[in-house]
């Protein structure tokens, strides 16, 4: 459930940017709209600040309703991740810190891809273990 107050903080901010309605009705309308698709997008209040970080940073002007919730489709709720951040190691390779390229082994053969042994690498991989349990 999302607090009623991060809720107004972060619609807020996405009030802010550019091309935001400037009359009385289209404020609150905008405001409404933000509220229903944060509310049914937004697993926590981490979650929340977590969109609307991403929203700020990607978006040039205010963005319609749909981008809102598909930006929550695409921002991992941070709490149930709550992954640690990837190493230089595993930083730099095009997966978003998820994978790392092993590289070749001694006789030359590709050795794949895999997890990193840094926190993250070994926080990913107990939750490939988890997943493999679900199965
Ligand atoms: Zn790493």
């Amino acid at each position: 459930m999302l607090s009623e107050r991060a809720l107004s903080t972060q619609v807020g901010r996405l009030m802010g940017l550019p091309f935001a309605p400037t009359d009385r009705d289209g404020i609150a309308g905008a405001i409404a709209e933000f509220k229903r698709v944060l509310r049914s997008g937004c697993k926590s209040d981490a979650h929340l600040v977590a969109v609307v970080d991403h929203i700020m940073d990607s978006s040039p002007r205010i963005p319609p309703p749909a981008e809102v919730l598909a930006a929550c489709a695409e921002v991992r709720p941070t709490d149930s991740g709550g992954l640690p951040a990837p190493c230089e190691r595993c930083r730099d390779n095009h997966s978003g810190g998820n994978w790392i390229d092993y590289g070749l082994d001694s006789d030359g053969n590709e050795r794949g891809w895999g997890r990193c042994s840094c926190a993250r690498g070994q926080a990913l991989r107990a939750l490939d273990r988890q997943h493999a349990n679900d199965r």
